[in-house]
């Protein structure tokens, strides 16, 4: 039995991050963010990285070409053959068209929305940190505080895309690109939308038991979900 091939969608600060690295781990898949994947390559300084910055920097979407060509070489990989978390990817209709025409008809188990409003996403980006070492997101304690340790001794910073600017420019984004792909994922049943607001850990609670419904019986018979 395949390990589940899972697609993460959400606002920014909906958790995402958060929630597929947990997601990743029960699964024992990679997980795939196309964003982390970008902000390697962009302090690489590798060719990747030189077309990438500037629409990451202006809150836009890196163009099609350039991100298909990033996910088909990372799907390729042996360790995503079985399974996958991918996050941040597809985020429009030509994506995820393109992310069925690369893997097949039946290539996706599951696709979970993660649904926080407007106003919580935008007062956590304010205060979201990110390691520069190993990429994991912290909470300041205060809007204000520009850097702060992490856990694994690196430093969390803001991301240089998390202005107010290019914040409410991903939103909008969002709305009008993510939106017509959910529709999309929703009309060919497999869409999950799970409530992002509360503790991550309760956030990780109903991802999980929301894709237990989804793709029971193989994957519970199989204890692929395992707490
Ligand atoms: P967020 O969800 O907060 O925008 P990500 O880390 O997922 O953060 O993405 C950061 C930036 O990387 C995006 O604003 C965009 O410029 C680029 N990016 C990431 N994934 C994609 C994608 N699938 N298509 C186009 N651009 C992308």
């Amino acid at each position: 039995m395949s390990r589940m091939r899972v697609l993460v969608l959400g606002r920014q600060g909906a958790g995402k991050g958060t929630q597929c690295v947990r997601l990743a781990r029960r699964l024992g898949v990679p997980h795939i963010s196309t964003g982390d994947v970008l902000r390697a390559a962009v302090r690489a300084g590798s060719e990747l990285g030189r077309q990438a910055t500037s629409f990451m920097e202006a809150g836009q979407l890196v163009p099609d070409e350039l991100i298909l060509g990033v996910v088909a070489d990372r799907l390729q990989e042996p360790d995503a053959r079985e399974g996958f978390v991918l996050d941040g990817f597809p985020r429009n209709l030509a994506q995820g068209q393109a992310l069925v025409s690369m893997l097949g008809d039946d290539a996706i188990d599951a696709a979970v929305d993660i649904d926080v409003p407007n106003d919580v996403v935008i007062r956590r980006i304010a205060s979201r940190r990110v390691c520069g070492d190993c990429a994991s997101i912290s909470v300041a304690p205060d809007p204000a505080v520009p850097a702060m340790a992490c856990a694994c001794g690196g430093r969390a910073v803001q991301r240089t895309d998390d202005t107010e600017f290019a914040v409410s420019r991903r939103l909008a984004i969002y709305e009008e690109q993510t939106r017509p792909l959910v529709h999309w994922l929703s009309s060919l049943d497999l869409l999950v939308t799970v409530d992002g607001t509360g503790s991550p850990d309760q956030v990780e609670t109903r991802i999980v038991d929301a894709l237990r419904l989804a793709v029971a019986p193989a994957a519970e018979a199989s204890g692929e979900l395992v707490s």
